[in-house]
């Protein structure tokens, strides 16, 4: 059985409210149909679709619910807000959005709300892999077998809310994740990475809400200060779902990504990270037009194993890819054409010395365990 694939960070109702992107269809499909389109001049060549999910075995994917304020985003941007009210209303399209998705594709997407909810999304694809026609080779017997995927939902960047409190309408919702900041915005519950604020009175009584719900606390886009802040004393689950080793990008003053200090902390915690093959996370001097700084996989690989090295061992490194969020094909790894390829990342895993067990957990598994533990049971 090939390892099934977890996919921590995906902006997936994001992509399809602003660029009118139909996530059932493949990757290739939406490719040309925006040939020269302003979507895939801003957002790049779309990575993700139904057949790629089922193709690269991606079982289940964490998707967000992604808005800023207005000014934090170009002005064509659609997924703006100017008041809390504004926000409410767009993060209520984008949770329809993907209701939506289950209750008319209910065979291709299904909400991961519960522990219940995990196994039996997992079950059928625990059981055999997913084949589509053309993945059939001409001699053997055409077949197709398909599986829903799993869909968890993450906000990322609460600043929106009128109040904490208000985060009880969103679990009921379906949110189990929360990540309180985003770069580009301000401070309101903690410093995110351009900023220098720690927690505020009010980002402490965000904490106090999530954990009384039990929501999971993402801590990507956190500056140091709150993120070593928040790992102390969040009593709730913690992860990162999409940073990459700041002490292996060259910008070390870069707060984005995750000092050795907060990955040992984040560790200690039972926290997961999902590293992301954006090219200017693996190599901050790529460009589209220079080809002597094309990123491989193996960049990809020394960021999760860096994070292997720091925790002793292979349970706390994931794939968090932030595909179709403002970035897409070509700035990845030239391996990829679509996420059907992260497979390709076992072999770079293997020839690093990590074991089958090993490179399962890595591509799904510790995000698998962590839902386990962080999701409610029913
Ligand atoms: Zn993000």
């Amino acid at each position: 059985m090939p390892p099934l694939i977890v996919d921590a960070h995906e902006d997936l109702a994001y992509s399809a409210l602003t660029f009118q992107r139909d996530y059932l269809r493949s990757a290739l499909e939406t490719r040309r149909l925006e040939e020269g389109s302003f979507a895939a001049q801003e957002n790049g060549h779309s990575m993700l679709g139904w057949p790629e999910y089922q193709r690269g075995q991606v079982a289940l994917v964490i998707a967000t619910l992604f808005i800023a304020e207005r000014g934090t985003l170009a002005d064509w941007e659609t997924q703006v807000y100017r008041s809390p009210a504004e926000a409410h209303r767009l993060w209520q399209i984008q949770v329809e959005y993907y209701q939506r998705l289950e209750g008319d594709s209910p065979d291709q997407f299904r909400l991961v709300r519960s522990r219940a909810d995990l196994q039996q999304i997992l079950a059928p694809w625990r059981e055999q892999p997913a084949v589509l026609p053309e993945d059939t080779s001409p001699e053997g017997e055409p077949h197709t077998v398909t599986h829903p995927v799993g869909l968890t939902l993450l906000m990322e960047n609460a600043e929106g809310l009128r109040a904490p409190g208000e985060l009880e309408e969103w679990f009921e919702q379906g949110v189990r994740l929360v990540g309180p900041v985003w770069a580009k915005n301000g401070a309101r519950f903690c410093g995110g990475t351009r900023t220098q604020e720690g927690f505020t009175r009010e980002g402490q009584e965000l904490l106090e809400v999530m954990a009384g719900l039990g929501l999971a606390l993402d801590i990507a886009h956190m500056n140091e200060r709150s993120a070593l802040w928040a790992i102390d004393r969040y009593e709730g689950a913690l992860a990162a779902t999409h940073a990459n080793c700041r002490s292996l990008l060259r910008r070390t003053d870069d707060e984005r990504h995750l000092s050795d200090r907060i990955i040992r902390r984040l560790v200690e915690r039972g926290g997961v990270i999902g590293v992301s093959p954006y090219a200017r996370w693996l190599r901050p001097d790529w460009s589209k037009e220079d080809d002597a700084n094309k990123t491989d996989l193996n960049h990809l690989a020394a960021h999760i194993d860096h994070i292997c090295q720091l925790a002793g061992d292979a349970r706390h490194a994931g794939l968090g890819t932030d595909f179709d969020g403002g970035w897409g094909w070509p700035a990845v790894p030239h391996e990829l054409d679509t996420i059907a390829d992260l497979h390709k990342l076992s072999g770079c895993l293997a020839e690093r010395g990590y074991s089958p067990d090993e490179i399962t957990a890595l591509l799904g598994g510790n995000w698998i365990d962590f839902l386990e533990r962080s999701l409610p049971s029913r």
